[in-house]
């Protein structure tokens, strides 16, 4: 088990939530959905159908083995002999079915996370709604062990478990006695619970309410193809969920995101605008709007907006680090940008060697430009 990722990839511009079917995939209708389950390698068909019986006696919801796929070489680093798991979730998601309610991928190839030491149990994005899950090292004979199927089948099911509850929207939880706590090591697994305690209970009953067809199913897929650069499948859902729920201001701000990554500046500027004036107290469509004037070289309406968005939040590191930019680079404002480089700075984002050695320049009174 560990983090889901919460953005697997970077990005320039934000989208609304902080945490990741092809175009001809139509909408599914929205019904209850089914959650699938994805054999990857070679994989007990008894083991497959044993994933499915948890998420059923668990989750309350079908479940379907979908036909295995084999291990895609080229996740394998050859130097760990271990697959990267988030590989492996963009493989699942790809094919992901179009009424699935959740995608768990199970395979006896050993997995590792790049943010994470020597290898993982599972995998999860509370975005995609894909997991997957590693029985490589469940059996005892990984660890020299006598073989034990009742705690083979102990550790695969609480694995299942927490991660299908990620695929559910569930993050980790600080209870020790709940199943959601973050397990790194066999002996750790071996001692959690089975069981999700109250609070993540109403998590999991939300999570399943997230039916396919539905505006904020419609939202994360979206939310997941932007995430992965695939544009269009991120406008096509985006704007199903804009549609279904024409008060969110996430959807209307992410779509406005999604159109702008699409190079079509005057559709992302609409929906940005229109994303501010559903959630005024919201500051991404208003950074992401200053983004846009940006790029048309609109450096007052830039800055207008750069401004909406820290005064909707003070904390919001890089739209000071673009107002500094902006007031020293094209306004000529020098006592403003110094105000917002140490604005910036001081939300403790790391090391910044640029704006470091801008604020340097300023206070020793040297040139404008470093
Ligand atoms: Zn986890
Ligand atoms: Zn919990």
């Amino acid at each position: 088990m560990t983090d889901p990722p919460p953005q697997r990839r970077g990005r320039a511009l934000w989208c609304a939530a902080l945490v990741l079917c092809a175009l001809a995939g139509s909408a599914a209708a929205e019904g209850h959905g089914t959650y699938y389950v994805r054999p990857l390698g070679d994989v007990d068909a008894a083991q497959a159908a044993y994933t499915c019986r948890v998420v059923v006696e668990v989750f309350h919801t079908p479940c379907r083995v979908l036909r295995g796929q084999p291990l895609p070489r080229r996740h394998l680093n050859a130097a760990r002999n271990q697959y990267d798991a988030d590989g492996l979730i963009d493989v699942l998601f790809r094919d992901m079915p179009t009424d699935a309610v959740g995608l768990l991928g199970l395979t006896n190839g050993d997995l590792y996370d790049g943010r994470r030491p020597r290898f993982v149990f599972g995998l999860a994005s509370l975005v995609d709604r894909v997991g997957l899950v590693s029985m490589a090292r469940y059996r005892g004979t990984w660890w020299g062990e006598a073989a034990d199927l009742p705690r083979f089948l102990d550790r695969l099911y609480k694995v299942v478990v927490h991660e299908v509850g990620h695929t559910l929207g569930l993050a980790h939880c600080p209870n020790r006695r709940c199943v959601m706590r973050d397990d790194a090591t066999l002996e750790a697994l071996d001692d959690s619970p089975r069981r999700f305690c109250r609070g993540c209970r109403h998590g999991v009953q939300a999570g399943r309410e997230v039916r396919p067809g539905t505006a904020h199913w419609h939202y994360l897929r979206g939310h997941a193809h932007l995430a992965r650069g695939q544009h269009p499948q991120a406008v096509f859902h985006l704007q199903l969920a804009a549609e279904l729920d024409p008060l969110d201001g996430l959807a209307a701000n992410d779509l406005g995101v999604a159109y702008l990554r699409r190079g079509d500046a005057g559709r992302a500027l609409w929906w940005l605008r229109h994303a501010r004036e559903l959630a005024p107290a919201l500051p991404n469509a208003a950074f992401n709007e200053g983004l846009v004037y940006l790029s048309v070289g609109d450096h007052t309406r830039a800055r207008d907006a750069f401004e909406a968005a820290v005064s909707a939040d003070p904390g919001w590191a890089l739209a000071h680090r673009q107002l500094g930019l902006l007031y020293q680079e094209n306004l000529a404002d020098i006592p403003r940008a110094l105000v917002h480089y140490e604005a910036y700075l001081g939300q403790g984002r790391g090391v910044d060697r640029d704006i470091e050695a801008r604020i340097r320049l300023i206070k020793g009174g040297g040139a404008q430009r470093p």
